[in-house]
């Protein structure tokens, strides 16, 4: 396998640079039933529109349980479902626009009750499984959630802190409410109030059909709003950047608590019909590989932290197992290291398309497709309709190689369409005229690739030099003895700050001082000069968001001795 595929080979997308020149937004929006007086409705899209032709008896949903034993749905199950769904919600007294948190694991009635919510008009916020009390608590009172879709082991996770929910009128139980509070009505009993042919309320294109808050890598996570017309940029980057054709079966493994859930895990493969795979249980190598097998899943979306924990898991392991399915995996949500990529060709055989894009992004913006040659380290070039440079902090562009913020032409169709209750904070992302600000730091090159460098608070400045992190852990992964690392600078009183590496190591090598030695010279002979970790720290784990990033605001904070700030979203 290599970083080049044969024309012959190139999926959808066949020439990026033909149609990111010819391409404009109203030819997506012509396949849309709403460009034909269609009900405009993102789940109306997702699914009615294909239970009414062939694909009503296709499978939609393959749900697998945490066990491993599969429910199967077609698009006209799921159709009739989330209709009784929405028009049972109606019943409860919902109305459009009414934030209703679907709280669950990831079994079917997650996928339906965030299309049933979708169908009536209101804002649905899924919201993983594994947070705490708290962390729903802070998003329940924000945003004035007034239902829940939960389990009883979930709803008993909120007994402490139930009186506190002020605005929560019922919670929707999905597995039976036998001996909980009267402030619950169970799942069966609000759909069969429902109605199976209730059809989709017709929105515009800028009411919110979904609140995501982001993952707190660098704060108190915030309440981003998504617009129905999301849907126009969803469908379009999973025909190109995830490549999804009609006889694929796909799978993504990300939860959809987070965007990439529901953007490209939900959404936007409906759009096109697909099959999708939706699995329960957790992260396990053998697992992830039986399920590809099992499913013969054609497109894998995954993330950078899972792919290196499938590495530390062993080569060895994969042997087992059955991919010939799959024809590529994409990645998205933390830069995706070198080393990955390469392991990705030698060990599974397949391309890894790295993919960048933000919650506030609401579908992918800049990516490698499957028809480009990728460039390990690179996230690839921009989206057919939409424009991305580096920019300084006057909006000028700057010329190839030099670092600076990466920003995007505002109003791209799924860019949020606010933040809840935080107009200060919707407007910064725009302070620099013409542009939206994303907050990290990138560099493009002479053919236009963007180089992720890292998130502007994470940069670290050193000997006068500015350096991102990212680079740093890639070198450092190379090295047969780390599996895991994260960098951040440390202050320092002869170079403004020094670089200073947290690191995992692989299974069977020990902590010496040797072997900090050894990787310090390894990163020396393949870095700049000022590059490589002055201080070397080896640790059993990193601070990581639940959505699986590394926290580099937390390793910094104990490093100091200081206040780490928001926690809620630190996995333990
Ligand atoms: P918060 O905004 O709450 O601090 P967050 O930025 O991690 O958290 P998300 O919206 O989930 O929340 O993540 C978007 C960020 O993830 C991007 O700004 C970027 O830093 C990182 N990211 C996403 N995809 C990539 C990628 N392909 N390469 C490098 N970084 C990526
Ligand atoms: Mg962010």
């Amino acid at each position: 396998m290599e970083l080049t595929i044969s024309p012959r080979d190139h999926g959808n997308l066949e020439d990026y640079d033909r149609t990111y020149s010819e391409f404009n937004w109203s030819s997506v929006e012509r396949e849309f039933d709403w460009s034909n007086g269609g009900a405009y409705n993102v789940a109306a899209e997702a699914i009615d529109r294909h239970a009414r032709n062939w694909r009503r008896n296709k499978i939609a949903l393959y749900a697998v349980q945490a066990r491993g034993e599969v429910r199967k749905f077609t698009f006209g199950d799921i159709a009739e479902m989330s209709s009784r769904f929405a028009s049972g919600l109606e019943r409860l007294g919902a109305v459009r626009g009414d934030r209703i948190f679907v709280f669950l694991d990831r079994t079917a009635e997650l996928y339906i009750s965030v299309l049933g919510i979708t169908k009536m008009g209101g804002i649905a916020g899924p919201l993983f499984s594994a947070l705490g009390p708290d962390a729903v608590k802070d998003r329940a009172l924000d945003c004035g959630a007034r239902f829940i879709v939960t389990s009883p082991y979930l709803y008993k996770r909120l007994e402490p802190i139930m009186d506190d929910l002020v605005d929560v009128e019922r919670f929707i139980i999905v597995g039976g409410n036998d001996g909980l509070g009267e402030n619950t009505i169970s799942i069966e009993e609000l759909m069969d109030s429902g109605n199976p042919n209730y059809q989709a309320v017709s929105m515009e294109p800028t009411d919110p059909y979904i609140i995501h808050y982001t993952s707190g890598s660098t704060g108190k996570p915030k309440g981003v709003l998504l617009g129905h017309k999301a849907m126009i940029q969803q469908l379009i980057t999973c025909r190109y950047v995830v490549d999804l054709m009609e006889e694929d079966t796909y799978w993504c493994t990300a939860d959809p608590g987070w965007v990439t859930g529901t953007s490209v895990g939900i959404f936007g493969p409906w759009f096109l019909g697909t099959t999708i795979v939706s699995y329960e249980g957790r992260f396990d190598a053998r697992a992830w590989y039986s399920l590809i097998e099992r499913f013969k899943v054609s497109v894998w979306f995954t993330a950078p932290t899972a792919l290196r924990m499938l590495m530390r898991a062993g080569d060895e392991v994969v042997k087992g197992y059955d991919l010939s399915a799959l024809r590529h995996i994409c990645s998205a949500g933390e830069p995706l290291n070198p080393e990955v990529i390469r392991w990705g060709l030698d060990v599974l055989g397949r391309r890894i398309h790295d993919n960048w894009w933000q919650t506030e992004t609401g579908a992918p913006c800049i990516s490698n497709y499957r028809s480009m040659t990728i460039k390990p380290g690179s996230m690839g070039k921009p989206i057919p309709g939409m424009v991305a440079a580096v920019v300084d902090e006057n909006g000028t562009e700057l010329p190839p190689r030099q670092e600076g913020f990466l920003a995007l032409r505002p109003g791209w169709p799924a860019m949020m369409v606010g933040i809840w209750r935080n107009t200060p904070k919707f407007k910064e992302y725009f302070e620099i005229p013409g542009w939206y600000i994303s907050g990290d730091q990138a560099y493009k090159d002479e053919e236009g690739y963007i180089w992720f460098l890292g998130r502007v608070d994470d940069v670290i400045k050193t000997s006068g030099e500015r350096l991102g992190p990212f680079e740093v852990e890639s070198a450092l992964i190379e090295h047969p003895a780390v599996a895991e690392s994260g960098v951040i600078g440390k202050p320092d009183q002869l170079r403004g700050e020094i670089v200073k590496a947290f690191i995992i190591l692989r299974p069977g090598f020990t902590p010496s001082e040797r072997l900090k030695e050894e990787i310090t010279v390894f990163v020396k002979t393949r870095l700049a000069y000022y590059a490589y970790p002055r201080e070397i720290e080896f640790v059993d784990s990193l601070p990581k968001t639940r959505s699986g990033k590394i926290m580099r605001r937390v390793l910094k904070a104990r490093e100091l001795g200081q206040s780490p700030g928001d926690l809620t979203m630190l996995d333990e």
